[in-house]
């Protein structure tokens, strides 16, 4: 056979051949996406922003889901066996994941992309609570801090709930901070670049540009949230998503559950915080995107608080609706926070 073949000819060939192969072996070959997994949609939204063409994208808890109660899938085991690199949130956000990390094999890089932020702790009880952040940030709501914190200060009764708080753990819901939200990106950035770096400055470039768009977004809601008189930034949500928001543009978020969704609130904790409503004349109360909407409906009929809408907390809507990505997701709650406490 190889005598109808040129020599010449015979050589491109073999160097044809040869080229295929090593495409074929050489894992991150140019051409191919990186494959990257992130734990939920947030992340998974942040990491197609830095990471663009250069990355393939799947996420594991997906829009209108519930990270803090997840089950992972086979079909979760079989994504995470195939990515290159893993994006979780942390903060103990994710306690599933490493159960699934084992299941799968997964043998990629891992980027914890709240890496750096100061974790919002949640003290004993309610008096505490504000004190013990307050000289984590330095935001000019400096004469409003005691306005936004003192929830349950002053009565016997007002740990509104602590006991569903993980006593001295940190709040996961860093992403409600858009400052920590532009630290994700540079994150992100960094463990895109360590996985795969001939693409790096191309990362560090986008969460660049992105993190400007984050910075112009925070500067705005921060303007939106001073307008408004302190004693109405106040309202009821389903669970204690909103630590980090509040922190930073100066609400205060009464939470029927604690930082996790496990926990179902007694009547007791119900019936204090109808009490709390009430005196403290909270304007409105949210539904939750990823939670029953029962009890905060049952707060509202019971004190003639507002039903504000409904709040993006700990995952993206689906496309198409109003919070499909980070950006968006975090204008529309600042949007209809505002809206709901404006006098
Ligand atoms: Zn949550």
């Amino acid at each position: 056979m190889n005598d109808f073949i040129s020599a010449p000819r015979r050589r491109a060939l073999l160097a044809a051949a040869g080229l295929c192969l090593s495409a074929a072996l050489t894992p991150a070959y140019a051409a191919e996406p990186l494959k990257v997994v992130a734990s939920f949609s947030i992340l998974g939204d942040i990491v197609r922003e830095v990471g663009g063409k250069d990355v393939s994208v799947s996420t594991l808890v997906g829009p209108d889901g519930d990270a803090h109660e997840y089950e992972p899938t086979p079909a979760d085991a079989r994504k995470l066996a195939g990515a290159q690199l893993l994006v979780v949130n942390g903060l103990d956000f994710e306690a599933w994941l490493p159960r699934l990390e084992k299941a799968s094999g997964f043998a990629g890089r891992k980027v914890v992309a709240s890496e750096g932020v100061t974790p919002r702790k949640f003290a004993g009880g309610g008096h505490d609570h504000g004190h013990d952040h307050d000289h984590d940030h330095d935001h000019d709501h400096d004469q409003d801090q005691d306005q936004d914190h003192d929830h349950g200060k002053g009565d016997a009764d007002g740990d509104k709930g602590g006991h569903h708080h993980h006593h001295g753990d940190a709040d996961p819901h860093a992403w409600q901070n858009l400052a920590n939200g532009a630290r994700y990106a540079r994150n992100v950035a960094e463990g895109l670049a360590a996985a795969d770096p001939a693409h790096a400055d191309a990362y560090r470039q986008r969460a660049l540009a992105y993190g400007a768009r984050i910075e112009k977004l925070d500067a705005a809601i921060r303007q939106t949230f001073a307008a408004i008189p302190a004693e109405r930034r106040k309202v009821v949500t389903s669970h204690d998503a909103f630590g980090y928001f509040g922190d930073a543009y100066g609400v205060t978020f009464i939470a029927v559950a604690g930082v996790s969704t496990a926990a179902e609130p007694s009547a007791a904790d119900v019936a204090r915080i109808i009490e709390q409503v009430k005196r403290e004349r909270v304007p409105a109360v949210f539904v939750e995107n990823i939670t029953s909407p029962r009890l905060v409906q049952q707060i509202a009929r019971e004190t003639g608080a507002k039903v504000g809408g409904t709040l993006y907390s700990d995952a993206l809507s689906k496309p198409g609706q109003p919070g499909a990505t980070y950006l968006e997701m975090f204008e529309w709650n600042a949007r209809q926070l505002a809206a709901a406490l404006q006098p």
